[in-house]
């Protein structure tokens, strides 16, 4: 019998992370892998950023932080999402957390009962699904197939509610999909949300500068559930930080204040330099992030364009993230070598195995159809990953 707690006997491993590994593993023995498992930008962090990060280093901000971050920091991220968002908060409703990820575990922890429960639309993010189950929540999926852009309707989401309903948590632009909800979009599901005003709304928004249509949108914007609404973002991706570990939350007072008290039991608050590179990111403008959008839209139109010409494999053309979501079902039942494909995990495992291509499965996406391929890689390792894709799947019969 196991020692180890149902709780973590019951949580998945995080899929993004785990393929990364079984890529990595296969490089190390020598096999030239192109990886695009993982989201992250493959472009450094900029050096004024870096500049901050040893200056805070010689000053010696090396001492514990308050818990919920240097008030600089928290001024920042206010000033930031007033600026460029038109939202107002004060420094105190903002926490700074070790990447997203922790800001997302935090809301949903100081949230969610055991029963209660959480509405997702699917395909969604991996690790929503798992800290929800750390909650002891129920998520309750809502089907967003890619005839619907992979978006949900209002209607979809008055029929998911119930009396249990605590939360609904969503990415905008969506990872795994790269949908983005329109303004118009998102005032249909605010309209919904104004009808239950017991229900909270966690508004992902990590993708926010790499959007190719137009300007970012957040739910937050309708002030009749303002108050509700939990804004979750991060440096990882528009500055190319994912190694620094922070991210924040955005929200009122009361839950503010519960994301203080929860990760002074568990982390303290993330890393003092970290937070000084944090304050001169968001000091700094938004030239590099633009730079990195450009090259990431290029890439997109690239790998679309060789994507849709593969034959079976069913594509849309995301409006942000950096990641593709094809649907993959005409593979399934196919075998190579006396293995049949039976569904996209095993799909993608095959990719590994045969073309060196390094994607994540669907499952832990919440659907079973597609295949995850970040494009956050160099143009040439695309092209040649897309090629080898192609020739792979062209062996399955
Ligand atoms: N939300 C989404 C949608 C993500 O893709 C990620 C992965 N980077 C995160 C949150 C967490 O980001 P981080 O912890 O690196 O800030
Ligand atoms: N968020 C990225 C992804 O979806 C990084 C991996 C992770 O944080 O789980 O691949």
């Amino acid at each position: 019998m196991s020692a180890l707690s149902n709780r973590i006997n019951n949580l998945s491993e995080s899929a993004t992370i785990k393929m990364a590994k079984m890529g990595r593993e296969l490089a190390a023995k020598g096999v030239d892998v192109i990886s695009l498992s993982f989201g992250e930008p493959d472009f450094h962090t900029p050096e004024h950023i870096k500049e901050a990060a040893k200056q805070a280093m010689d000053q010696n901000y090396t001492y514990y932080t308050p818990v919920s971050g240097y008030p600089d920091l928290r001024k920042a991220v206010a000033g930031k999402l007033k600026i460029e968002n038109g939202l107002d908060y004060d420094f105190s409703q903002i926490v700074v957390s070790t990447g997203a990820k922790q800001a997302i575990a935090n809301a949903v922890l100081c949230l969610v009962n055991p029963g209660e429960e959480v509405i997702i639309p699917t395909p969604y993010w991996v690790s929503y699904s798992e800290v929800v189950k750390l909650a002891e929540g129920i998520s309750i999926f809502i089907e967003a197939p890619v005839e619907q852009d992979f978006k949900i309707t209002p209607e979809q989401l008055e029929a998911a509610i119930t009396p249990k309903t605590k939360l609904f948590m969503f990415s905008s632009p969506c990872n795994p999909t790269g949908s983005v909800y329109s303004k118009n979009e998102l005032e249909g599901l605010a309209k919904v949300f104004e009808k239950h005003p017991n229900i909270y709304i966690l508004s992902d928004e990590i993708y926010e500068h790499i959007n190719f249509v137009d300007k970012h949108e957040s739910i937050a914007q309708f002030e009749t559930i303002k108050d509700r609404v939990i804004i979750i973002n991060g440096f990882s991706k528009a500055f190319a930080m994912t190694g620094w570990r922070i991210g924040y939350t955005a929200s009122n007072k009361e839950i503010a204040n519960a994301c203080d008290k929860m990760q002074g039991q568990i982390t303290s608050g993330t890393c003092s330099i970290t937070q000084k590179a944090g304050v001169a990111a968001l000091e700094g403008g938004l030239e590099s992030v633009l730079k990195m959008r450009e090259e990431f839209k290029k890439r997109r139109d690239i790998v679309y364009n060789l994507l849709k010409d593969i034959e079976g494999v069913k594509v849309n053309l995301p409006e942000g993230a950096f990641y593709f979501f094809p649907d993959v079902t005409s593979f399934f039942g196919k075998s190579y070598n006396g293995n049949t494909i039976k569904d996209a995990d095993e799909l993608s495992i095959y990719l590994l195995e045969e073309a060196h291509v390094a994607t994540v499965g669907g499952d832990s996406f919440g659907d079973k159809k597609s295949i995850r391929i970040s494009y956050a890689a160099a143009e040439d390792k695309l092209i040649e990953a897309v090629r080898r894709i192609k020739e792979a799947l062209g062996k399955l019969n």
